[in-house]
């Protein structure tokens, strides 16, 4: 069947695409009997002139036109497991409770409705979406209709106190200690669930015990952790490590947006010899991952060949480490750009201190956001608004759109989520060695930033960058300034997610939570506007659109700490310090705390610094040398080991 509705829907476009679009998928049954005739000739190879026949008649099938007219309403005449399998391949769930229940009625025993048409409505799901047919968010989608269904079966279930459905196996999920990101891992988590595996989702900031005590209590089959800040990295590397402590015999899958295959294999899997580990790229993957993990026949050789694959990765990494020169830290302060600080005049802001900003206008806000990255979340890749007519993603991507900004208006309209930002400004020198050091309207030392320096060899004679170069240093006598901003969306965020998460609706569960994060960096986006426009005006008369925004073509940098220039999550204790005047786990007039891994919660905010050097730009630090930590070390007043452990994706030695 899957090759005729390939055939179909070459036909339908006149045999000139290649590539299916699956939002233009039928099923087998919606297709016009003449037509189906003609494929079916063809597929199974009935006439020797079928090809031709099919060529013949395709002219009238194309076109969407007829494609509408069975997609609003003949399917409602098909028999109940076919509306079943057409509502959970296409999401809809405005008939399934009724189709459900009309399916009960006709079987035996109310989980025969689940084990029969919904499950293989499921696999249909599941087979397109493995072979690149469907898209993460129609799979969410119909996860949710799956949920609906079987919500509206387990009270028949449990009357006649029948077996619950028998599911392939336990799997726990995990957003690690520390880390509070979870949009990825709630989509594998569905994505799992609606594939027949019983997910123990045990939300966000989870330490190892209760990792490992669960997993224990439980009897789960695999563990899966995520993670989304660098720090997470370090934290899964401990579970790995506790799990072969307190002898576990499980395997371990890693995910999450800072994870890749090469930390899996060098730094977490000799740590855990007891089983497998194995690193999931993304969402559409975690099905076959648990799928072979949980097979005593697939898992042997899948395990074998991702561990000869991890011992490669590991041998790939020293040689590529060992092969690596860089410059000495001496070497690369003196390769700063040098800019002429005697005659720099630097813009003095509108005031200096805090302001705090509450309750910021969404509807502008909306104006601001940057929508590339809310299609990265859902793992569609491709720049907006062309990503809306993309070939292959286009229907899945304009579908989701479209589901966004509904969600997005009613979140405004509705008042459900509010925006706030903390921001300011302070008198600043650059300090050795590559410090900065923030002073009081009175001259009295405020706080001391500490900074990294590039320590890669530049081609050309290239200066190697730190962000304290942005700022005149204090033996120029020039009195400078750097700001500070914390913005959120995420006010109201989290509960009307997991209100919608309570009633099974990851779909828009998982929808509020990017739009929050979309919304977040658009406050960022906009405040930053403000503040070169306004607030510390240096310029006043810029004119650019959201794409030249989003392009960074303003002038001036609004680096996060955690991110490329600034690799050092823990700096953020310092920002939080002076804006909103709290420690980990305080909540100050942001709204916004730090975890004890300096996670910002609620998860859709972003903080970072304010340069406004017209040479000031994004960069990134890179791997740097032991020489360089034990001086950053030093200066931040920390334990050599401390400063590796926070920079460890930056170091460019074994520690
Ligand atoms: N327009 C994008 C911005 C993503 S970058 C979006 O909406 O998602 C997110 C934040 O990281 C930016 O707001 C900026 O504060 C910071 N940033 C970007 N590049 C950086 C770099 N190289 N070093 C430090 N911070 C950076």
């Amino acid at each position: 069947a899957i090759h005729s509705v390939f055939l179909y829907h070459a036909i339908q476009n006149g045999l000139t695409m290649g590539i299916v679009n699956a939002g233009q998928l039928e099923i087998y049954d919606e297709i016009p009997a003449a037509l189906r005739e003609k494929v079916e000739d063809v597929v199974l190879n009935r006439t020797p002139h079928g090809t031709d026949a099919l060529l013949a008649i395709a002219d009238d099938y194309k076109g969407g036109g007829a494609t509408k007219e069975v997609e609003n309403e003949e399917w409602r005449s098909l028999p109940v497991e076919k509306r079943l399998e057409h509502a959970l391949v296409k999401g809809i769930t405005a008939f399934i409770v009724e189709d459900t229940e009309a399916c009960r009625q006709q079987c035996a025993r109310p989980i025969e409705v689940i084990e029969g048409p919904l499950m293989n409505g499921m696999n249909v799901v599941g087979d397109l979406f493995g072979a690149g047919k469907m898209f993460l968010p129609q799979v969410v989608k119909s996860a949710r209709v799956m949920k609906q269904a079987v919500a509206h079966l387990i009270p028949f279930i449990e009357a006649e106190k029948g077996d619950k459905p028998e599911a392939k196996g336990k799997i726990l999920m995990a957003t690690v200690k520390g880390d509070v990101h979870d949009i990825g891992k709630n989509i594998v988590g569905v994505v799992l669930g609606c594939n027949g595996y019983d997910i123990v989702d045990l939300g966000v900031m989870v330490p190892a015990e209760k990792i490992l005590q669960t997993a224990r209590e439980q009897n789960c089959d695999i563990i899966g952790l995520s993670g989304l800040i660098t720090p997470s990295l370090d934290e899964m590397v401990h579970v790995a490590r506790e799990m072969q402590r307190q002898d576990f015999h499980l395997p371990l899958m890693i995910g999450g947006a800072t994870t890749s295959k090469a930390h899996t294999a060098v730094k977490i899997e000799p740590k855990y010899s007891n089983d497998a580990v194995i690193y999931v790229t993304d969402a559409s993957r975690a099905v076959g991952v648990a799928t072979q993990l949980l097979s005593k026949e697939l898992k042997p050789g899948f395990v074998e060949k991702t561990r000869q694959d991890y011992v490669e990765v590991r041998e790939r990494t020293a040689n590529r480490s060992a092969r690596t020169e860089r410059l000495s830290y001496a070497q690369a302060v003196a390769s700063k750009p040098q800019y002429d600080w005697a005659s720099y005049q630097p813009a003095v802001p509108s005031f200096t201190g805090v302001k705090v900003l509450d309750d910021i206008d969404l509807r502008k806000l909306a104006e601001y956001i940057d929508w590339t990255p809310f299609f990265i979340s859902w793992d569609l890749a491709g720049k907006f608004p062309r990503i809306l007519t993309d070939e292959v993603v286009g229907e899945a991507a304009t579908a989701l759109y479209q589901d966004a900004r509904e969600m997005l208006d009613k979140l405004i309209d509705e008042k459900l989520i509010s925006a706030r930002a903390v921001f300011g400004f302070w008198p600043a020198n650059q300090v050795a060695d590559d410090d900065i050091e923030v002073y009081a309207q009175d001259g009295q030392a405020l706080a001391t930033l500490h900074h990294l320096r590039q320590q890669t060899i530049k081609p050309d004679g290239k200066p190697n960058l730190s962000l304290a170069d942005f700022v005149a240093p204090k033996a120029s006598g020039v009195t400078d300034y750097v700001g500070g901003f914390i913005t959120t969306a995420g006010i109201g965020a989290e509960e009307v997610a997991k209100a919608y998460q309570d009633k099974g609706d990851d779909y828009s569960s998982i929808m509020v939570k990017a739009l929050a994060d979309r919304l977040a960096e658009a406050c960022a986006e906009w405040l930053h506007e403000q503040v070169r426009k306004e607030y510390w005006g240096y310029a006043r008369d810029e004119q650019l659109d959201n794409e030249a925004l989003i392009k960074e073509q303003y002038s001036g940098i609004r680096p996060a700490p955690g991110y490329p220039a600034c690799p050092d999550h823990t700096e953020k204790e310092t920002l939080f310090r002076l804006l909103d005047g709290t420690g980990i786990g305080q909540t100050g007039p942001s709204g916004v705390f730090l975890t004890e891994h300096f996670a910002m919660f609620p998860a859709a905010a972003v903080s970072g610094w304010y340069f406004a050097h017209p040479q000031a730009q994004y960069f990134a630090v890179g791997k740097v040398d032991k020489d360089q930590i034990e001086r950053y070390s030093a200066r931040k007043g920390q334990d050599i080991s401390v400063s590796e452990r926070w920079l460890a994706p930056n170091l460019g030695y074994d520690s």
